[in-house]
């Protein structure tokens, strides 16, 4: 008599819901495996019965004293009963009279082993053995059984899974990318366009209005008196300072060619492509006013409050001239704002 415990506890890998809290690294052991072990002498109607009661279970395991012997598959135990006197010969017999016939190699897996390992094995296996079930040791002489099918879908669970953590990874990438491409072209403390982006964008519309003849602005603006400003406010409002003016001038461009940057310590740089000296002046007087509407308090300022001083330089980009002579015309006017007491627009052109 087969050990009604073995066959009637088990439950059907099919069935249970196991296999969806796989991971990558998933083992045989975090399958369902059927515990079907039978002694050899047990007859060849008893495990037919079996097969019958569980439609499922994908073979046998047949010992001898609680010694593992080899493992007998559903296909092949069907397959022996078909032959002609089959039924006759194999029914009324202990299961080793039909092992002869029934045997294959089997493929045995310590239950340690990686499902996707166990799957890509157990696909090269050679056509006639493909399908057999493949045999589990979950302990010394101790044998389970895992049907090819329930291992597939198992695989093809991690596969999946594999699949969405690949996404999820491109994902978390493309975020980090972006964020750090932001960084890099960031300031700091103001939040606006640093330094590097400035010189990348500018060198940008340089070529791109040389090749259009068309005129490109820049204002170079420095806070007034900043160094008194932090002496007397101290860094952290200096800073605070700075990052009032960085939104102001922020929000006193519109074109979306427009850049505001921050090109040092507290001083500023826009870069208008398209448009002319009038136009320069006009943005950068625009900003003046909103500064003195916003009155910051700045005591040691001439003023009384926190003020800008502006060089407009305005230029059409030629092959004989660079980036830097905009630059250095704007630095110019901005000087040249300073020394004539500063809080005021100078421009320069060069045609
Ligand atoms: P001017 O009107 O001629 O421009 O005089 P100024 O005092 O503004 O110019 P100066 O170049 O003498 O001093 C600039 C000061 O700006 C020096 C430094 O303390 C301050 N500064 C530069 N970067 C920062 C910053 O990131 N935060 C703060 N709080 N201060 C800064
Ligand atoms: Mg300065
Ligand atoms: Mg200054």
């Amino acid at each position: 008599m087969l050990s009604a415990s073995r066959f009637d506890t088990f439950s059907s890998p099919l069935l249970a819901n196991s296999c969806q809290k796989l991971r990558l690294d998933s083992t045989l052991e975090d399958l369902q495996l059927w515990d079907c072990q039978v002694e050899s002498h047990y007859l060849g109607k008893e495990i037919a019965e079996k097969f019958n009661q569980n439609p499922l279970l994908p073979g046998v395991i047949m010992t001898e004293a609680g010694k593992f012997i080899g493992m007998i598959s559903r296909h092949r135990f069907l397959e022996n009963l078909s032959r002609p006197y089959g039924v006759d010969l194999f029914l009324p017999r202990p299961l080793k009279f039909l092992y002869r016939f029934a045997h294959s190699q089997e493929l045995i897996f310590p239950s340690k082993k990686l499902i996707v390992e166990a799957a890509h094995q157990s696909l090269h296996r050679p056509p006639e053995l493909l399908y057999e079930p493949i045999v589990v040791e979950v302990a010394p002489q101790v044998q389970r059984l895992l049907g090819l099918h329930e291992l597939l879908i198992a695989q093809s669970q991690i596969h999946q899974l594999a699949t969405q953590l690949l996404e999820q990874t491109r994902q978390k990438l493309e975020t980090a990318n972006e964020q750090l491409k932001r960084q890099v072209s960031i300031d700091g403390l103001t939040g606006i366009a640093n330094r590097r982006r400035f010189d990348e964008y500018l060198e940008i519309e340089w070529r791109r209005l040389g090749r259009e003849n068309l005129v490109l602005s820049l204002i170079l603006c420095d806070v007034d008196f900043f160094k008194s400003y932090n002496d007397t406010y101290g860094h952290q409002a200096g800073d605070m300072c700075l990052r009032s003016c960085a939104s102001l001038l922020s929000n006193s461009v519109h074109r979306p060619a427009d850049l505001v940057a921050r090109y040092g310590g507290e001083e500023f740089a826009i870069i208008l492509p398209n448009t002319d000296s009038a136009g320069g002046v006009y943005v950068a007087e625009a900003i003046r006013a909103g500064l003195h509407s916003l009155k910051l308090p700045h005591i040691r300022s001439e003023c009384g409050f926190v003020s800008l001083s502006y060089g407009v330089a305005c230029m059409i980009p030629s092959h004989d001239t660079e980036p830097a002579d905009l630059i250095a015309l704007a630095d110019q006017a901005l000087y040249e704002a300073k020394a004539k007491g500063r809080n005021c627009v100078v421009l320069k052109t060069q045609f």
